[in-house]
């Protein structure tokens, strides 16, 4: 058998058998040869089970679809078939899973350029049973729709790896602050920087000189008495509220507090 110099296409094939007909290459094989081919005419037969059978050499020129035999790999699915000779597409999910991957395999390793179904340049057949582009494009969108998803997972658990890391880090930058090994300031004030519970109070602490100085610039006076009512109630407030207020409010910025008290130290 002649080696093909070319190899740009993929054409999918059935054997035309009824669905409960459990055929394998040894068989087609022997179809074939009695048709007088010198082996079976596909490249690969992929059998009810979806399981995946060599047939003849995968870079020897195929006995398979007329036109392209020269420049093609015929790859056959068992099935396809109704018991008057007719064309069904009876095929199990376990065949087209496999036809999936062998098809993947065999377009990576040559520079395939088509993927066809036998119909597609022989008329006169229906064979493999079934829509070939229409299944490769609905292939196309699931295998997209699945790396999206895959990408998706992983961005998901490089986050969740990140946030451990960075926690990671701070527990051993405290663990050597705690022995000494490091100094205190810098590391804490780098790690609450992310921090948004520092953007939230410092929003908040600021709404009433924001709105003081809208009120200066745009000589609202209204705006100015709401800032002093502001101020008003919040001084009208328990104690124990407005401590509890500047508790949290110091427990946050007071770090960054007494670092600035620490430098001025030294
Ligand atoms: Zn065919």
């Amino acid at each position: 058998m002649d080696k093909r110099q070319i190899t740009d296409t993929i054409v999918i094939h059935c054997t035309q058998t009824p669905k409960d007909m459990d055929i394998d290459v040894a068989k087609v094989t022997e179809w074939h040869t009695q048709r007088g081919f010198d082996t079976i005419g596909y490249h690969y037969l992929i059998k009810r089970d979806g399981t995946l059978q060599s047939g003849r050499d995968e870079d020897v020129v195929g006995a398979h679809a007329v036109a392209v035999n020269g420049t093609s790999i015929g790859v056959a699915l068992v099935g396809g078939g109704t018991v008057d000779m007719g064309w069904e597409n009876n095929f199990n999910p376990e065949q087209f899973e496999t036809l999936k991957t062998i098809l993947l395999k065999l377009k990576e390793k040559y520079n395939i350029e088509k993927i066809i179904g036998h119909y597609q340049v022989e008329a006169s057949k229906e064979c493999p049973s079934f829509d070939v582009p229409e299944w490769l494009e609905k292939m196309a969108w699931f295998s997209l729709a699945k790396i999206a998803l895959q990408a998706g997972s992983k961005i998901y658990a490089n986050r969740q790896k990140t946030k451990m890391a960075m926690s990671d880090a701070q527990l051993m930058h405290a663990e050597k602050m705690a022995r000494g090994e490091e100094a205190y300031q810098g590391k804490l004030l780098e790690a609450r920087q992310s921090d948004w519970k520092d953007e939230f109070v410092l929003l908040i602490l600021s709404a009433p000189i924001v709105v003081l100085a809208w009120a200066v610039i745009s000589d609202d006076p209204e705006a100015m008495d709401k800032v002093k009512l502001f101020f008003e109630y919040f001084s009208t407030l328990p104690s124990w509220f407005t401590n509890l207020w500047i508790l949290v409010v110091a427990s946050i910025f007071g770090i960054k507090g007494t670092q600035i008290f620490r430098n001025g130290k030294k």
